[in-house]
């Protein structure tokens, strides 16, 4: 039997350099492999033509490029909303969420496959925890992100991963852009795909530090998001990071009762809980935080709820994204109309609580948020 090649996206820079040690390499080649791996995006060692051949096949011989396998990207929103599923080499699958705008390119990226959360609105949450994803299982689909970007520039577009545009605006206006305004850079990466970071902190931590390393993908702090279902001891933790990333919490619901009916881990940590640990956040970091509140027709929506909302957030350093429901079928909620939305909003804005709502991306292919459940994509 042969033994698994192991992946070169596993090892973080000082690693790579005690592997090239065993090649009795010099450090520097340890760089010109990072460089490889995440500035040129190359996907074969063959194709690291700045290392000698010799050092190129040993290397080869018990090291690959990726543990992903790529199943197929569907696109929609005018070529500028792209959604992969992958297969895990254990056989759950993930996905991932590339979305364009003239100005920036973002990528919502899964940390879990399944989640164990359980919220009664989340398609993710239907599948129960299949397992923890491993760091460099986080950075990959950063790397197919910043691949995807550059094979969708003009001058190299001629393989974009694209099988299918099911275009189809939703009523927030959003006209998808134009493929010919297309953005450079991969600049913010979300962690908003499928599971809850903090549920497996460390090793998305890790991932975060090599996304953030400037010796490869440097992806600043400022474009690195992290949104989480309310776990305070994550949270706690995040106020010591050694740098300054965005946090989003969901929210949902400004009382315990409504919030422990959509949101099991508010048994754990109740609403007042989770609002004294975020206050507590921001007078450490002096960081805005947002909070994501997903509006359920009838549920959650009434001006009622967001005046007693706007109070419990009373001067606090935040911000309040609204996300209109996304629907995941099979579940019995509706999708607020967009008046209650506005309303809710004002409600809020009057109290002089910063809130926007968020034009969601990728509906029509079940790529929005909440929405990702592996499954949905079937075969030709
Ligand atoms: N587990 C983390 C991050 C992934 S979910 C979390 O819960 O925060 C990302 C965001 O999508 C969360 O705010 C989540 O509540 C929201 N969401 C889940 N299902 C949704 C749906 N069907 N429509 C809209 N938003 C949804
Ligand atoms: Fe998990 Fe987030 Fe979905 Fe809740 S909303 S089930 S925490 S992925």
């Amino acid at each position: 039997m042969t033994t698994p090649r192991r992946d070169l996206l596993a090892y973080t820079l000082p690693e790579l350099v005690d592997l090239l040690a065993m090649y009795t390499q010099p450090a520097f080649r340890a760089k010109q492999i990072y460089r490889q791996l995440y500035v040129n995006l190359v996907d074969d060692i063959q194709q690291m033509t700045d290392l000698p051949l010799a050092l190129r096949s040993e290397l080869a011989q018990h090291h690959a490029i990726g543990s992903l396998t790529y199943v197929r990207t569907v696109s929609a929103d005018n070529q500028m909303t792209h959604k992969a599923l992958f297969q895990l080499p254990t056989g759950e699958q993930i996905e991932s969420v590339l979305m364009l705008y003239p100005d920036r390119a973002t990528v919502c990226v899964s940390t879990q496959a399944g989640c164990a959360m359980g919220c009664t609105f989340c398609a993710t949450g239907r599948l129960g925890l299949l397992r923890n994803l491993e760091s460099h299982h986080i950075v990959e689909q950063v790397v197919w992100a910043r691949r995807t970007l550059r094979s969708l520039q003009p001058s190299t577009a001629h393989t974009a991963p694209t099988q299918a545009d099911a275009s189809g605006d939703d009523w927030w206006g959003n006209d998808g852009g134009h493929p010919d305004a297309l953005p450079q850079h991969l600049g913010n990466v979300v962690f908003m795909g499928m599971g809850e970071p903090f549920a497996n902190y460390d090793r998305w931590w890790k991932a975060v530090e090599c996304l953030h390393d400037p010796n490869g993908i440097n992806i600043g702090a400022r474009g690195l998001t992290v949104s989480t279902v309310g776990l305070v001891p994550g949270i706690k933790k995040l106020a010591d990071a050694p740098y300054p990333i965005n946090l989003a919490i969901s929210l949902h619901a400004p009382n315990d009762a409504l919030r422990s009916s959509m949101m099991p881990v508010n048994d754990r940590w109740n609403v007042d809980e989770l609002l004294a640990t975020t206050r507590a956040y921001i007078t450490k970091t002096n960081r805005r935080v947002s909070f994501e509140y997903v509006l359920l027709q009838g549920q959650n929506d009434t001006p009622e709820l967001a005046a007693e909302l706007a109070d419990k957030l009373q001067g606090m350093l935040c911000h309040v994204n609204l996300i209109p429901w996304n629907p995941v079928p099979g579940m019995p909620l509706g999708r607020s109309e967009r008046q209650r939305v506005v309303a809710f909003q004002r409600v809020l804005q009057d109290a002089h609580v910063a809130c926007t709502v968020r034009v969601e991306r990728g509906m029509s292919i079940a790529a929005a948020c909440g929405q990702l459940a592996g499954s949905v994509i079937t075969g030709p």
